[in-house]
């Protein structure tokens, strides 16, 4: 074979999910020749990433893409809710919560007068015998662990749902219309806007909107138990007997004699 029948590259790189697309866009910045050889002709259908973290921001701002992702992809999540306990009552008073827009806090001036100050971003950079770690987060229970010490293999089961907006019309049994529920609260009562982590020690999950906001994707992800097969936990009759609770109010809620399940019908799994 003469070298004629060659292409050429500096880098080649097999696949382009997330790490070839970017590692290329990098590689394109630096005005390294690459070739990204992807064997699926479309983007995939495969709903998989529902959140960045922040290394995945930095890394997307890094191309300049992160603005658009944000907008024509995904919105911010908002807050970022913990919940203890094993009630399904998605409205249940958390134990802590994350805001990503603001922070605040409080302290004392060099008087000793306490001043409340508010923030964007709150950085705990007072070392690790400080406020931040000793008296804020290890009094949450949150404790700093060695990676190497933390291994975790476990099976999640992860649903993708999109919302219909129930009416008037497509539901015409729903109870919430006697009481002059609309469509958009029904659908905000039972798919809250904030992002969740349900504590539950017999059932660990995580429930959250994805998306742009008119899309109403719903994720939700629970733990399955070593003895659980994992296939059976995603058959319908187990997602109905898991995470339907989730979306079944108790009537009392709402001065109703029954309890009050958001339709069926206006799910569709994805
Ligand atoms: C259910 C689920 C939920 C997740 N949620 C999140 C989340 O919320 N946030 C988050 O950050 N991450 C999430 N992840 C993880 C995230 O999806 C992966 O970390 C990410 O997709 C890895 O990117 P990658 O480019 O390394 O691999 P992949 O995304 O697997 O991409 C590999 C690419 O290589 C291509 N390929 C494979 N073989 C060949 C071949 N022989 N020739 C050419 N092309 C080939 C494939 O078609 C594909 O396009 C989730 C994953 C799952 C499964």
């Amino acid at each position: 074979m003469t070298n004629h029948d060659w292409e050429t590259t500096n880098i080649l790189i097999c696949g382009c999910g997330p790490t070839g697309a970017l590692l290329s866009a990098y590689l394109g910045q630096m005005h390294i020749s690459k070739v990204v050889l992807e064997k699926e002709a479309n983007i995939t259908t495969d709903l998989r990433g529902i959140a960045l973290d922040e290394d995945g921001i930095r890394i997307l701002q890094g191309v300049g893409l992160y603005d658009s992702v944000y907008t024509e992809i995904g919105s911010c999540m908002g807050k970022f809710y913990f919940i203890s306990g094993s009630s399904t009552n998605l409205m249940k008073q958390e134990f802590v919560s994350m805001d990503y827009n603001t922070t605040y806090c409080t302290y004392r001036n060099a008087k000793g007068t306490e001043r409340k100050i508010r923030a964007r971003f709150f950085v705990g950079a007072d070392g690790k015998t400080g406020f931040t770690r000793k008296r804020y987060l290890e009094e949450k229970g949150v404790f700093m662990e060695k990676v190497t010490d933390v291994f975790y293999d476990e099976t999640w089961v992860a649903l993708n749902w999109e919302i219909t907006l129930p009416t008037p019309q497509n539901q015409p049994d729903f109870p919430l219309w006697n009481l002059g529920y609309t469509p958009e609260q029904v659908y905000d009562l039972f798919f809250p806007r904030n992002f969740c982590f349900l504590c539950n020690p017999n059932r660990p999950a995580v429930r959250g909107r994805f998306g742009p906001p008119n899309d109403r994707l719903w994720r939700f992800e629970f733990f399955g138990q070593p003895h659980e097969d994992r296939y059976h936990m995603a058959t319908r009759e187990m997602v109905q007997k898991i995470v339907f609770l989730y979306i079944t109010h108790s009537g009392s809620q709402y001065g109703l004699s029954g309890d009050v399940q958001f339709p069926e019908d206006c799910i569709d799994i994805l």
